[in-house]
C-alpha cells in the first residue's frame, strides 16, 4: 500500500509542476493587451496539461502494476493459507512492493519456525527429550511394517520402582530432573547395545515414570535378557540429585515379536502384563511374558468384573480374628477380614482380590460395605453388654477420598455406633505419608474415642520420629519381624529394639502372626502382652468367634451386688 501512496504523490507532483510552469507562464509571459503574450500563455498551458497528461498516464500505469502485485501478493498469500509456506514470494512483489515483499517472507519464514516447533513438542516429550507415547508408537509401527522376515524384535515396558516417593518428598523439579537422568542412562544402554552390533532401537516415555523401548532387530531371547539386566544395572545405580542421593530400580516386562504378539498394541499388552506380574513379584525384576501370564492377567481381570457385580449379590463377608491380651486371658478386639464367597470359586481371601479392588477403585464402594457392616456389628455387640472394639482395615485409596470420614461418620450415625467400639487399622506406608488434613480427622475420631492403630509394621520404611507425630494408640508389629523370634538371636534383637521404642513413646505394642507357644514365650520376656495369631485362633464367623471368645458381660452398675 506504501508503494501506491508514492506513486500518488509522484502524480500529484507531476500535477504540481505542471500547474506551476501554467502559473509561471502566465505570470511572466503574459502582457495584458498582447496577442503573441496570449499566445504564450495558450503555449504555457498546452505545455502544462501534456505535462499533467503525462504525469497522470505514469501515474496510472505505477498504479496498474501496482494493483497487480498485490493481486499477486493476495494469491501467494492464499496458497500459504493452504499450507504452501516453501515458495519464495514472487520476485514481482518485490519488484513493486519491496516492504510487503519483505514482511511475507519474515512472517512464513516465522510460521515455518512454530509449526517446526509444534512438531517437536507433538513427537517428543518435553521432560526427557525422548519420544511420547505418539511418536514410540509410530516408529515401532514402522518397523514392524518394514520388518525383516524370521527376525526378532523386543519391546520392553519399564516402571520405575519408587519413583512416586521421590516426587512426594523431593518435590516434582527433581522428580522431573530423575526422569530425565533415567532417560539418559537408557539412551547409554541403547548406545553400548548398538555398539555391539544390535540394531537401532527407540526409546520412549509413555506417561509418569513408565518408558519403553523397542529393538526391531535382535538374534534371540537371550539377547532381551541381556539388555533387560543392562538396563537394570544402569537403573540401579545411585542418582545424584545436587545434595540428595536416590536409589531406584526398575520392573520390567518384555514381549517378543512374532511369538508374543505381531503388532504393535499386542506387544504393549504382553509387556505390560509382564511388567505387571514382574511389579507384583517384588519389584526389581525382569519378566519375559508368556502364557502363564496371560492366563493370570485374564483371571485377574475376570476378578475385577465380578468384583462388582458381587457387592450388587451381597457376596462378600467378614470374618473375626481376635486380639488376646495374654495376662487377663481376653479378647481385647476383633479383626474384621472379609472374604468373598464366590459363586463359582473357593472362599476368595482377601490378598486376592482387595489389591484388583484397590487398583479398579472398587474398593471405595468394598470399604463402605465392610464399614457399614462393622458398624452394625459392632453397635449390636454394643447393646449385648460387649466390650471388645472390632478393628477395620482401611486402604490407602479409601483414605484418599475426600469424603472417607464423612461416610465412616455417616454409618456410624445409621447404626449408632459407639467411636469406642471401633479401631482403625491403617498400614504402615500408608501411615508414614498422610497429609495434615487427613491427620486431623484421624485426630477428631481418636478424641471421640475411637482406637487408632497401624498395620504391618516393620514392612515398609519405618519412621520412628514421624510415627511420634501421628495421633496413633497402637501399632501392630507385622509377622514378619517375629517369624524367626523363638530360633534367632538377631530377630529377638531387632523386635526388642522396636517394641521398647514403641512403648517408649507411650503406645500399646500388639503382635501380629503369632504361630506358636515358643513366639510368645519371648515375646513376652520383651515385655508383649498382646497377641493375634493362628495359634491362638483363626479368623472365623460371628457367631463362633461370639462363642469363644465373648468377653465376660459386665452388668450396669445396679444390676451388682
Ligand atoms: P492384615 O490386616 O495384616 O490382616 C492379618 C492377616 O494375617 C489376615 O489375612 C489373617 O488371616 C492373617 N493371619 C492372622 N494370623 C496369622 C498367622 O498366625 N499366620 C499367618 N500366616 N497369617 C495370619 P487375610 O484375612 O488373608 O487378610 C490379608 C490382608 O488383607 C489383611 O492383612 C488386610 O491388609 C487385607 N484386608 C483384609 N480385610 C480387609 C478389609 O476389609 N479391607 C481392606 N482394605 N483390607 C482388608
Ligand atoms: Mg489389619
Ligand atoms: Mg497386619
Amino acid at each position: 500500500m506504501q508503494g501506491v501512496t508514492l506513486k500518488s504523490r509522484a502524480a500529484a507532483f507531476a500535477f504540481a509542476a505542471g500547474a506551476l510552469v501554467f502559473t509561471l507562464s502566465l505570470v511572466l509571459g503574459y502582457t495584458p493587451g498582447r496577442e503573441d503574450d496570449l499566445m504564450q500563455v495558450g503555449r504555457a498551458l498546452i505545455i502544462a496539461i501534456l505535462c499533467g497528461t503525462m504525469s497522470w498516464a505514469s501515474a496510472s500505469r505505477s498504479m496498474a502494476a501496482t494493483a497487480s502485485a498485490i493481486d499477486t501478493a493476495t494469491e501467494r498469500l492464499l496458497a500459504a493459507a493452504h499450507g504452501d509456506l516453501q515458495s519464495r514470494v514472487p520476485k514481482e512483489i518485490g519488484a513493486e512492493l519491496p516492504d510487503l515483499s519483505v514482511a511475507m517472507e519474515s512472517l512464513f519464514s516465522q510460521v515455518r519456525t512454530n509449526l517446526d516447533h509444534v512438531q517437536t513438542l507433538a513427537l517428543f516429550d518435553q521432560i526427557t527429550g525422548l519420544a511420547n507415547r505418539t511418536s514410540f508408537c509410530r516408529q515401532v509401527e514402522r518397523h514392524l511394517a518394514d520388518r525383516a522376515p524370521g527376525a526378532m524384535a523386543a519391546l520392553f515396558f519399564i516402571d520405575l520402582d519408587g519413583f512416586k516417593s521421590v516426587n512426594d518428598t523431593l518435590g516434582h523439579a527433581a522428580g522431573d530432573q530423575l526422569l530425565a537422568r533415567v532417560a539418559g542412562r537408557l539412551r547409554e544402554v541403547v548406545m553400548a547395545q548398538v555398539s555391539a552390533g544390535t540394531g537401532d532401537a527407540v526409546i520412549g516415555r509413555l506417561a509418569g515414570d513408565e518408558f519403553t523401548m523397542f529393538f526391531p532387530s535382535l538374534p534371540g531371547p537371550s539377547a532381551a535378557a541381556r539388555i533387560a539386566r543392562a538396563v537394570q544395572f544402569a537403573l540401579g545405580e545411585r542418582f545424584d540429585l545436587g545434595s540428595q542421593h536416590v536409589e531406584l530400580g526398575a520392573s520390567m516386562g518384555i514381549a517378543c515379536y512374532p511369538e508374543h504378539g505381531d503388532t504393535l498394541s499386542a506387544l504393549l499388552r504382553a509387556a505390560d502384563v509382564a511388567m505387571y506380574h514382574a511389579k507384583h513379584q517384588g519389584r526389581g525384576r525382569a519378566e519375559i511374558y508368556s502364557a502363564e501370564l496371560a492366563l493370570e492377567a485374564a483371571d485377574r481381570a475376570e476378578l475385577e468384573r465380578d468384583l462388582l457385580l458381587a457387592l450388587q449379590r451381597d457376596e462378600f463377608l467378614l470374618e473375626f480374628q481376635p486380639q488376646i491380651d495374654i495376662l487377663s486371658g481376653q479378647a481385647v478386639a476383633a479383626e474384621a477380614l472379609v472374604r468373598w464367597a464366590h459363586p463359582e470359586r473357593n472362599l476368595v481371601m482377601p490378598g486376592a482380590f482387595v489389591p484388583i479392588a484397590e487398583e479398579s477403585g472398587a474398593i471405595v464402594a468394598l470399604g463402605d460395605w465392610v464399614m457399614s457392616r462393622v458398624c452394625e456389628t459392632a453397635a449390636r455387640w454394643t447393646r449385648q453388654g460387649q466390650r471388645q472394639r472390632i478393628a477395620i482395615n482401611i486402604s490407602t485409596r479409601e483414605l484418599a477420598q475426600a469424603d472417607f470420614f464423612l461416610r465412616l461418620r455417616h454409618a456410624m450415625a445409621t447404626h449408632q455406633t459407639p467411636a469406642t467400639m471401633l479401631e482403625l487399622e491403617i498400614t504402615e506406608s500408608v501411615a508414614m505419608e498422610m497429609e495434615p488434613r487427613i491427620l486431623s480427622q484421624l485426630g477428631a475420631l481418636r478424641d471421640d474415642g475411637m482406637c487408632i492403630a497401624i498395620d504391618d509394621f516393620g514392612t515398609g520404611y519405618s519412621n520412628l520420629a514421624r510415627l511420634k507425630e501421628l495421633p496413633v494408640d497402637r501399632v501392630k508389629i507385622d509377622r514378619s519381624l517375629v517369624r524367626d523370634i523363638a530360633t534367632s538371636a538377631e530377630a529377638r534383637t531387632i523386635c526388642s529394639a522396636v517394641v521398647g521404642l514403641i512403648q517408649g513413646l507411650g503406645m500399646e505394642v500388639v503382635i501380629e502372626g503369632i504361630e506358636s507357644e515358643a513366639q510368645i514365650e519371648v515375646l513376652r520376656v520383651i515385655g508383649c502382652t498382646l497377641f493375634q495369631g493362628y495359634h491362638l485362633a483363626r479368623p472365623t464367623g460371628e457367631q463362633d468367634y461370639l462363642a469363644r471368645f465373648a468377653t465376660p458381660v459386665i452388668l450396669p452398675e445396679r444390676s451388682r451386688l
